[in-house]
């Protein structure tokens, strides 16, 4: 969710991006598809006829995805639901909503437009390749429309699955949600079926790989153990929007009192203040400013016989300053800075000065209580 992302174009107001792992699996797929899928389809071509196959195969493929995902982008706007943008990753597309669809009705239409956009450009593709041959153009092209022809309807038929967050999986989602009138019970129950379903394709990849079929086996496996991950991730991500709705940042701080003097020695910081209270993190006052932080971590990854030796103020850092956090922010952000930095705790910091700490431990406290007592 939070990786190396490039926004290539925008589509409306729609932000396209590019997921790194997209360059790694274009080159893989052109590859396959240059040197096993069309050499065995097409036999006695030129080698560079084949990689043009193959590349131009993988682009069109991935421009297919982003279509699909555009028909789902389309549609969640004239519902009103905000998208931040659609991201192509390793195996496709992912359109990020802001929020969750706000009936069933949207999130079946939603979840149909686009396997129905897949569908279309499958029958698209199909009349090319028949066109291809009545015109008598190159076989080469005719290779390439009959490829998309079958890749789109796989990407049909594999989304079309009943696990979430496939779009079947959101078309059972909505049924469930209509007939239990509830979108967090429905959204548990759909996600245990997606996560069954990718371990189910995990395994089947695991079988086809011990009968030989070594690419189509690993393939499986990635897909599976994908979607198992994706099922999980959904409906966290729900949980901990819906059990942190409405809440800020400053109503599960903790407001920090307890802060130490630059100039004191780190043996004296530790018997008086680490040893002293569960913080992992202290900020340090010099003439009664906070100029930074000093953590636990870093006292001990310096020697205790220097302690002595080294002031709080020597191994004091101001890096926690740039993960800070606002108290009237949404409580959300706090776990998406944390995620960003891969720390557990962020300060909180309002005009220049420290309020306060914040750490992932209270904030998944919180939920679990909210949502026990909401269900
Ligand atoms: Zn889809």
């Amino acid at each position: 969710m939070f990786r190396k992302q490039l926004t290539i174009f925008h589509v409306g107001e729609i932000p396209i991006r590019l997921d790194l792992s997209w360059f790694l699996i274009l080159l893989l797929f052109s590859w396959s598809l240059a040197t096993h899928f069309f050499p065995l389809e097409y036999r006695g071509l030129h080698t560079s006829t084949y990689w043009f196959m193959g590349i131009a195969a993988a682009l069109l493929l991935f421009t297919s995805v982003l279509l699909h995902e555009l028909g789902h982008s389309l549609v969640g706007r004239h519902f009103g639901i905000k998208i931040r943008g659609i991201t192509l990753f390793i195996f496709g597309g992912v359109a990020d909503m802001a929020e969750e669809p706000y009936s069933p009705k949207a999130e079946f239409l939603m979840a149909v437009a686009g396997p129905l956009v897949s569908a279309v450009l499958a029958v698209v593709f199909w009349l090319i390749a028949k066109g291809v041959v009545l015109f008598r153009l190159p076989l080469v092209f005719y290779g390439i429309a009959e490829y998309l022809s079958l890749a789109n309807t796989f990407l049909l038929i594999f989304n079309l699955l009943p696990g979430f967050p496939l779009d079947g999986g959101r078309v059972v989602r909505a049924a469930l949600w209509k007939a239990m009138g509830s979108l967090t019970r429905s959204t548990r129950i759909a996600s245990a079926i997606g996560r069954g379903l990718g371990i189910t394709i995990a395994l089947l990849g695991l079988v086809s790989l011990f009968f030989g079929g070594q690419i189509s086996g690993i393939w499986l496996v990635l897909i599976g153990l994908f979607l198992r991950r994706a099922a999980e991730a959904s409906y966290q991500n729900l949980y901990i929007r819906s059990g942190l709705e409405g809440l800020r940042i400053k109503d599960f701080m903790t407001p920090r009192l307890v802060s130490i003097p630059a100039e004191i020695s780190l043996a004296v910081a530790v018997q008086e203040f680490f040893l002293r209270h569960p913080y992992h993190i202290y900020p340090v006052v010099q003439e009664g400013h906070v100029v930074g932080f000093i953590e636990d971590k870093i006292v001990k990854t310096i020697s205790s016989d220097q302690w002595q030796a080294k002031s709080v103020l020597d191994v004091t850092t101001t890096d926690p300053f740039k993960s800070a956090v606002n108290p009237d922010d949404d409580a959300v952000k706090a776990l998406v800075t944390m995620a960003q930095n891969g720390v557990g705790r962020v300060p909180v910091v309002s005009e220049g000065q420290l309020v306060g700490i914040i750490s992932r431990r209270d904030i998944m406290e919180m939920i679990r209580i909210r949502m026990a007592l909401t269900k």
